[in-house]
């Protein structure tokens, strides 16, 4: 198996204050702060693997306090690399938050991965976590679950990083020369990485600082979920 490309797609943008990205920073509280949706296509020559499904329409008593913002569908962004959602062959969710998970229900040819810790905290979130999970977005989906750190497909893993969830996990992907590590909300922004500050939706601030540092030790491409900064990549190899 060889990968052929690495796309960074866009399915909109969700609300957020940036108070929710930076734990503590009080001078970010109460600005708003389009936060980017940017799921991760990797082609190779047997399979399409995507990594996380970012947003879909939320039932009325979210929709009321959660606003996003679509310019763009994962569908029409798979359409620009002549795919449709049936040619996905695997989804690899970061974490089972709304704004990661959304499209799940797209991709009915797919197996999906997800960290066992993850889904099973996702069915019995504490209270404080409840408002990030959607049921209606996961329930029914046969997640294969993964336990601690685990190759998908060769050049193509995922590293545990709990701490904005108990489960959340990263990818890691070695393409030719080049690692490109996406590292879903352990660093929703660039500056949560270079500046070893957690972000602001946390489930343990210890964990996630950990994460932090791990994700740091490795060498490669970074991506931050949300960061407007980092909107476009592209490899072909
Ligand atoms: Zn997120």
């Amino acid at each position: 198996m060889a990968i052929k490309e690495i796309h960074l797609l866009h399915d909109g943008y969700l609300e957020l204050d940036m108070g929710m990205l930076v734990y503590m920073k009080t001078a970010y509280y109460g600005i708003k702060y389009m936060g980017a949706l940017k799921p991760l296509l990797i082609v190779t020559d047997s399979e399409n693997v995507l990594v996380d499904t970012g947003i879909a329409p939320l039932p009325e008593g979210l929709s009321r306090f959660v606003r996003y913002h679509k310019d763009r569908s994962i569908k029409e962004e798979l359409a620009d690399h002549g795919l449709t959602p049936d040619d996905i062959d695997i989804v690899i969710n970061t974490h089972l938050h709304m704004d990661h998970c959304g499209n799940n229900r797209l991709f009915r040819r797919a197996r999906f991965f997800a960290q066992k810790k993850e889904v099973e905290y996702s069915n019995r979130p504490d209270r404080w976590m409840r408002g990030g999970y959607v049921n209606s977005f996961i329930e029914g989906t046969d997640f294969e679950e993964v336990d601690g750190d685990h190759t998908i497909l060769p050049g193509i893993s995922v590293i545990e990083t709990p701490g904005h969830t108990p489960g959340h996990q990263s990818v890691v992907v070695d393409a030719g020369e080049r690692r490109i590590v996406y590292m879903g909300d352990a660093c929703p922004l660039m500056e949560n990485l270079e500046k070893r500050d957690v972000t602001g939706i946390l489930y343990d601030p210890k964990s996630e600082l950990n994460s932090i540092d791990r994700l740091r030790s490795i060498e490669g491409f970074h991506i931050a979920s949300h960061d407007l900064q980092q909107m476009k990549f592209d490899l072909v190899l």
